[in-house]
């Protein structure tokens, strides 16, 4: 199996079957985020004790790479502080524009599947949205 096969399979699983899409009854901060240009809606809930991300999920609709990249985005920040969050959030941004290593893009674990979306400028919006709308969410 090639690594694009391997990548694509990963994405092909968290969107069909995303494990962190549900409504999570005892969220403390949701936050919607649209990407008009696709259609892409998702409702990103998360649960934070001091500054733990204790629980997060997601729901709504759109295309493959979004919501795949939601439930990626989740798995990768569940039970670490803010501040780990958001240094995952700059290490996605660096890999969409193909700013980084192999070894770098490997700290971002499987959502590192949607490294080829550098190579795809009509779908950065979708493979980001989840992850921009965790950077307002933790920021205010
Ligand atoms: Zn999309």
């Amino acid at each position: 199996m090639s690594n694009r096969t391997f990548y694509n399979e990963i994405l092909i699983d968290h969107n069909s079957h995303p494990y962190h899409k549900k409504v999570l009854e005892d969220a403390d901060i949701v936050l919607e985020g649209v990407n008009p240009s696709c259609g892409d809606d998702i409702w990103l809930q998360l649960k934070v004790k001091e500054d733990k991300i204790e629980d997060a999920a997601f729901y709504g609709s759109g295309c493959a790479i979004s919501q795949a990249s939601a439930d990626l985005m989740i798995d990768l920040i569940l039970g670490r502080s803010k501040s780990e969050a958001l240094t995952y959030i700059e290490l996605f941004y660096d890999m969409i524009q193909g700013k980084l290593t192999e070894e770098e893009m490997e700290q971002l674990e499987e959502a590192s599947c949607l490294r080829d979306i550098s190579h795809m400028p009509a779908r950065v919006k979708c493979a980001v949205l989840s992850w921009h709308t965790l950077e307002t969410m933790i920021q205010n």
